[in-house]
């Protein structure tokens, strides 16, 4: 099909070259032969569009193992999808299970052999993996507390699926130009991590007709990896039944004008930083006709996605129970644990959070101290230890074939020490990174780490750069790099010395972001 972008083909990277002769989605046909012939049928160009399936090579890509991200649009799942989720993890993942900080699930260990089992198995619960990752749309992120949230203008839950209903496999948004990552949520604090997203929906009012309208403002251009950059707001004001109409509108602008020229170079941000938001609202309004201006802002401010500890549902007497997932790892027989108790004390109801832990939701007012008393809650705890509780890290060279460093562990060892040797009366959020791609967004963190190499004594060790004051919301701003490279054994003592000159310099009421 003659597209915008298929008329020059010299504008076109070796990739988008590829892309047109076999779709993304095309792949899914190839799964049961290769489940059938094995790892060894599979091509380096079925790797590249195995991403669409949500698949990625496990490091190393010699061994034949996958990594698999599942959506959870918008972080919300039920007790059938966690055991289905389990299911997977206990027979063909070695039992680990990661949550992600776009609010889905990770798995590692699989075989080209158990996809097809795999993808039915979620399909009979509404799950999906496809379109999980790849130059598409990917999994929605939003309000994780959507429904039951005080603190929410609007419940945006019924939007999201209907977004990822219109996405999800549609052939005339399966190729874009890079990967494509849309936020919606009608949370005050910015549970949607909005400012770093390609599009993103945040909740706003408008006086239209003498009447007070809640809807949402609408950010374009946000986005992490080597070259951040943070969303602009563009002027308009979307009441919720027009959300679809506008996200086809702004997907359609980097379908047909994102560049494709160069994969590093292709990211919706680079369109919008060029165009600017008053040319993007301009061509946006071509093709969704006329939308009232901007309203009145309704974010009040940043929660990170953390929700520990037990909290009044806006339903009296529920309540939901946020839960610490130390550095986004869980394991089988905690998320079977954790559909059980979901069933017992509430409706099932279980959400994920971009801060990587989860929530149980539902909780009677005569339930919550029996459900504290639960053995799963001693690990997965409402009331963590201060810095594991906002440590944040991707996944590392463990199982990435980009990373360079270790991090899960080392994030895990980072936060302990910490906990042990460092007394602090306000949270400091750490994230770690393996590489520049920032899958665990270091650049939003009070201190980033990102892994690198450095030569000590000749020798090349891992090593850590560090960055400072990251924060989203109404002061959004990224971190500022450090100068140094912190050798990996010395990186407990360097972040503890550091948050101890915070401590012992900070003036009255002074966040880390703006010390
Ligand atoms: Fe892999 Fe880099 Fe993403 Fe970490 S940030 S998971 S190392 S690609």
């Amino acid at each position: 099909m003659e597209r915008a972008w298929t008329k020059d083909p010299s504008k076109l990277n070796k990739f988008e070259l590829y892309k047109l002769e076999k779709d993304g989605l095309d792949i899914l046909n190839d799964l049961k032969r290769f489940a059938e012939q094995g790892y060894e049928v599979v091509t380096e160009d079925d790797l590249s569009l195995l991403k669409w399936a949500g698949v990625y090579a496990q490091k190393p890509k010699s061994d034949g193992y996958f990594m698999m991200r599942v959506k959870v649009p918008g972080g919300i799942m039920n007790s059938d999808q966690a055991r289905a989720l389990a299911g997977v993890a206990r027979d063909y993942g070695r039992d680990v299970i990661d949550v992600t900080t776009r609010q889905a699930i990770q798995f590692h260990w699989l075989t080209v052999q158990s996809l097809p089992d795999i993808y039915e198995r979620l399909d009979k619960v509404g799950l999906t993996p496809i379109e999980a990752c790849g130059d598409c749309p990917r999994a929605i992120i939003g309000n994780p507390l959507s429904g039951i949230d005080p603190n929410e203008l609007l419940d945006a839950s019924p939007i999201v699926e209907e977004v990822h209903t219109f996405f999800h496999m549609n052939r005339d948004f399966s190729n874009l130009p890079r990967k494509y990552k849309i936020s919606i949520s009608g949370n005050m604090y910015n549970t949607g991590h909005a400012e770093i997203n390609d599009l993103a929906f945040t909740p706003a009012v408008k006086e239209i007709d003498g009447e007070e309208v809640k809807g949402f403002h609408v950010m374009v251009g946000g986005g992490l990896s080597a070259k951040p950059h943070l969303a602009k707001k563009l002027d308009i004001f979307v009441r919720p039944e027009e959300v679809l109409k506008v996200a086809i509108g702004v997907t359609t602008i980097f379908r047909d004008h994102g560049y494709r020229e160069k994969r590093h170079h292709a990211r919706l941000k680079f369109l919008v930083a060029d165009w600017g938001p008053e040319k993007f609202r301009e061509e946006l309004l071509k093709l969704t006709g006329p939308l009232p201006t901007q309203g009145k802002d309704m974010t009040l401010g940043w929660s990170a996605s953390y929700f520990y500890g037990v909290h009044k549902q806006k339903q009296p007497g529920l309540n939901y129970v946020g839960l610490s997932v130390p550095v986004g790892r869980l394991y089988t027989e905690e998320m079977e644990e954790l559909a059980r108790l979901a069933d017992k004390y509430g409706n099932g109801s279980i959400r994920t959070c971009n801060s990587q832990n989860l929530i149980l939701a539902n909780i009677p007012d005569e339930k919550v101290n029996e459900l504290l008393e639960e053995q799963l809650l001693k690990r997965l705890t409402p009331f963590p230890k201060p810095f594991m509780a906002y440590a944040v890290s991707c996944t590392g060279n463990e199982y990435c074939n980009l990373a360079l460093v270790e991090t899960k562990e080392r994030m895990r060892s980072v936060a302990e020490y910490l906990d042990q040797h460092v007394a602090l009366d306000t949270p400091i959020r750490l994230h770690m990174i393996g590489c520049p791609n920032s899958c665990g967004q270091q650049q939003i963190a009070d201190i980033g780490m990102q892994g690198s190499l450095t030569k000590v004594n000749g020798e090349m060790v891992e090593a850590y750069d560090l960055a400072v004051g990251g924060i989203l919301g109404p002061d959004a701003q990224f971190n500022t790099k450090l100068k140094g490279r912190v050798p990996a054994d010395k990186l407990p003592n360097a972040i503890a010395h550091l948050v101890k000159f915070y401590k012992e310099s900070r003036q009255e009421g002074e966040s880390f972001h703006s010390f």
